[in-house]
């Protein structure tokens, strides 16, 4: 049992890294390599079993959208981004940079700026390594740094290793996000779609929207998975001063509505 507490310590020493957009502690020992190869494979099973948007036009779209806003970040990650045919209203995103948004945020989103903040969102999940963050307090919590060596070596603790990255049952799109980060990935977000050319204004209007969703009854899947929304909106609010003159800068993208 001591070994195991010593073996623990030294992980979390070695693993201990800083998150770098916010100045945040994170504990972090899974290799990057080790994580996008996860996220590739978790990405590439999910897709197979989802149905692509034969919808042209808002797949370019979203594309176009995620890319930019990515090239925003200056992260160096082999983004993706697939639009899937699925009335959920939600999004994710896999270590990685690889990005699902579902066709029912659309109506939502409803325009340009409004999907970059949702897909900057994932963007900064992405950037800011949560899933790793995530599967290292995981593996810490319910596994256990002995099994973690296994884990990665052997292909029958794929569901273990998909849990502890917080992929869950159906790749956990459903498992709670923690608070931090989810307001950590809200505030990059809206600096990246800042950055990009959409008005970081349409950020605070999407979570706006979906709170009265909320209130009206209906509770959209991401909402499961987040905080909620109204405070979301006044947060995001707070945040508009130190985000708009990057956006006034910017090359303002045009955001009509779908
Ligand atoms: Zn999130």
């Amino acid at each position: 049992m001591r070994f195991i507490s010593t073996l623990l310590l030294f992980f979390m020493v070695l693993g201990c890294g800083t998150v770098a957009e916010t100045g945040r502690k994170q504990i972090n020992f899974i290799s990057d390599d080790q994580m996008n190869a996860l996220g590739d494979q978790a990405y590439q099973d999910l897709l197979s079993k989802s149905r692509l948007s034969k919808d042209a036009t808002l797949t370019a779209r979203t594309e176009r959208i995620g890319k930019r806003v990515a090239a925003a970040s200056g992260a160096d990650f082999a983004w993706e981004f697939k639009l899937i045919d699925d009335k959920a209203v939600n999004a994710f995103c896999l270590p990685g940079g690889k990005i699902g948004v579902y066709t029912g945020i659309l109506p939502i989103a409803a325009n340009d700026a409004a999907l970059a903040a949702v897909v900057g969102h994932e963007i900064a999940h992405a950037v800011l390594k949560h899933g790793a963050e995530r599967m290292s307090q995981n593996v810490i919590m319910q596994l256990g740094v002995a099994v973690l060596s296994e884990a990665f070596s052997q292909n029958k603790h794929k569901d273990l290793i998909a849990a502890a990255i917080g992929l869950g049952a159906t790749y956990g799109i459903e498992m709670p996000y923690s608070r931090l980060h989810e307001r950590e990935a809200d505030e990059l977000g809206m600096k990246y779609m800042a950055l990009a050319g959409y008005d970081p204004r349409e950020a605070v209007e999407l979570w706006g929207r979906m709170s009265e969703i909320q209130q009206g009854g209906g509770v959209p899947a991401i909402l499961s998975t987040h905080p909620d929304p109204d405070d979301r909106a006044k947060l995001l609010e707070k945040d508009l001063p130190k985000y708009l003159p990057l956006y006034e800068a910017s090359e303002r993208q045009p955001s009509t509505r779908f």
